[in-house]
């Protein structure tokens, strides 16, 4: 899983082991995410469950808590600061299975684990059934011996001592926030600046973080365990394409270290990949182990931006709203118009490359207001409103406002991938962007656009045709009931998904 993995990025970043694997077996040409939000925190969760986001428990960076799982009735809750616990509890009170249940059904005995430097990514990847769950802990300790604390070390559910002992062995490493690359003055990266060596790996040969401390932390569990499923989520693309925007973002470049910058970061997320194949290889596990290369969201360049362009912007550009332990109450100004003119009826809101809004008031009276303000906005599109298990197209822009590709994508897929998260926890009203088009930072998802709903599914092993490019619409919800049809396991659930078969 490569997070923010546009499939346009393989070719102009030249990932040349991503292509490999790609040709190595089934590429899945029309493939797209299938699902709002398009979000790491939800897509995680999608994918090893087969079950969309209205079905699993949570369907955006927002949860309204309108069955009091995790505290009061209508608790509120950013999910990406949510702990395994929370997710564990909405898991659970759902029921469904997920891929490291099957995978321990199947090969009973085994090793599950789920690793990367996202905490949230990490465990809803694996799930409650994984063994494993690897991960980075907040800034605890100070292997530098400079007093501070400001090291992260792998924490999580279950870290073998073989990871996480010695403290501050290569598993630890800075997480200064002063080390910043020259990201925190340079715009837009100071929207979401580096701050540490979590997200990329840094310079620090004995304490390299970002996407090598996963495949590192992978090997560590490959030598020491008996393993039948590594779910290993890599997010370095994701952390230079929202810092740089994507596609934009070549030389000359506007400052920072180069290797902020996402032909670095797609160089290393490539080398991985190369790193874990030529792994399977030597452990002779290549000719019985299934590959899937897939990633949570694409993104686009923000090339209409309605945020504010500024240091560490980038939380309250998306958030507006306040828990219980965090508080973002200061948007931007197109936010603050949705605000005041629906007469402070806004309770939480995520902006980026579409609105979606949580309202106090949630009277159909109350949500047709709320999307006649939320028409005239930026960028805005369409516009929706939830009634019960679906969202009412409430207004949509003129055809001429859309470019042919985007109204084409619109009209096939708009509803579709709206209505996967009209759930009572999801938002009342929402607001699809013009292509290109931001509310967050300089490069950013979350929306039903096609640059952020394409993705890249593959799937690489024996008895997987190499060089096939099957024309089926595979959606992230698929994945899983794929995998269970090609390693012949049986579902013991109902899932939204549906299994393709692997040419
Ligand atoms: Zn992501």
């Amino acid at each position: 899983m490569l997070d923010q993995l546009r499939p346009e990025f393989i070719d102009r970043f030249d990932m040349v082991n991503v292509e490999r694997l790609m040709r190595s077996g089934a590429s899945f040409d029309q493939a797209y995410l299938g699902h709002m939000g398009s979000e790491t925190v939800v897509s995680h969760n999608v994918m090893t469950s087969g079950m969309l986001p209205k079905h699993m428990g949570w369907s955006d960076e927002w949860y309204r808590d309108t069955e009091g799982l995790l505290g009061p009735v209508d608790g509120r809750y950013v999910t990406g600061s949510m702990g395994v616990d929370q997710f564990d509890t909405l898991i659970e009170d759902k029921g469904y299975p997920k891929l490291a249940d099957y995978l321990h059904a199947a090969f009973p005995g085994t090793a599950v684990a789920a690793i990367g430097q996202k905490n949230y990514a990490t465990y809803t990847m694996g799930g409650p059934g994984a063994d494993m769950r690897i991960t980075f802990s907040s800034r605890a300790y100070d292997c530098d011996g400079d007093g501070g604390l400001t090291w992260r070390g792998p924490t999580g559910v279950n870290v073998p001592s073989y990871i996480s002992g010695p403290e501050c062995n290569r598993f630890y490493v800075d997480g200064d926030k002063a080390l910043d690359y020259g990201t925190l003055t340079t715009s837009p990266a100071w929207m979401y600046p580096l701050e540490g060596n979590r997200d990329l790996p840094g310079n620090d040969p004995d304490h390299l973080g970002g996407d090598i401390w996963v495949t590192d932390a992978a090997f560590s569990v490959m030598d020491n365990e008996d393993w039948s499923g590594l779910l290993l989520t890599y997010g370095g693309i994701d952390k230079a394409g929202h810092m740089w925007g994507g596609l934009n973002d070549v030389p000359p470049y506007p400052g920072a270290d180069p290797q902020t910058h996402i032909a670095a970061a797609a160089k290393v997320a490539d080398e991985q990949v190369g790193r874990l194949v030529d792994r399977l290889r030597a452990d002779g596990l290549l000719d019985e182990t299934l590959i899937v290369l897939t990633t949570d969201h694409g993104q686009q360049t923000s090339r209409r931006f309605f945020g504010v362009d500024g240091p560490g912007r980038g939380n309250y550009n998306w958030y507006y709203g306040a828990d219980e332990d965090e508080t973002y109450l200061d948007p931007q100004p197109q936010i603050q118009r949705l605000i005041n003119r629906t007469g402070d009826n806004v309770e939480m809101s995520m902006q980026d490359s579409a609105i979606r809004t949580w309202l106090v008031d949630r009277s159909m009276p109350a949500k047709k207001q709320a999307v006649r303000v939320m028409s005239t906005m930026g960028g805005v599109r369409a516009t929706y409103y939830r009634v019960g298990d679906r969202y009412q197209l409430a207004w949509r822009a003129p055809r001429s406002w859309f470019k042919t590709s985007a109204w084409q994508w619109w009209r096939q897929h708009g509803q579709e991938i709206v209505d996967t998260e009209a759930a009572p926890y999801g938002p009342d009203v929402i607001a699809l962007l013009a292509d290109n088009t931001s509310y967050g930072v300089a490069g950013d998802h979350g929306g039903a656009q096609r640059a952020v709903q394409r993705i890249p599914i593959v799937f690489s092993g024996p008895g997987v045709r190499a060089r096939t490019r099957p024309g089926a619409p595979i959606r992230s919800v698929d994945i899983l009931p794929t995998v269970l049809r090609e390693l012949g396991i049986k579902r013991t659930h109902w899932m939204d998904g549906r299994g393709y078969p692997l040419p």
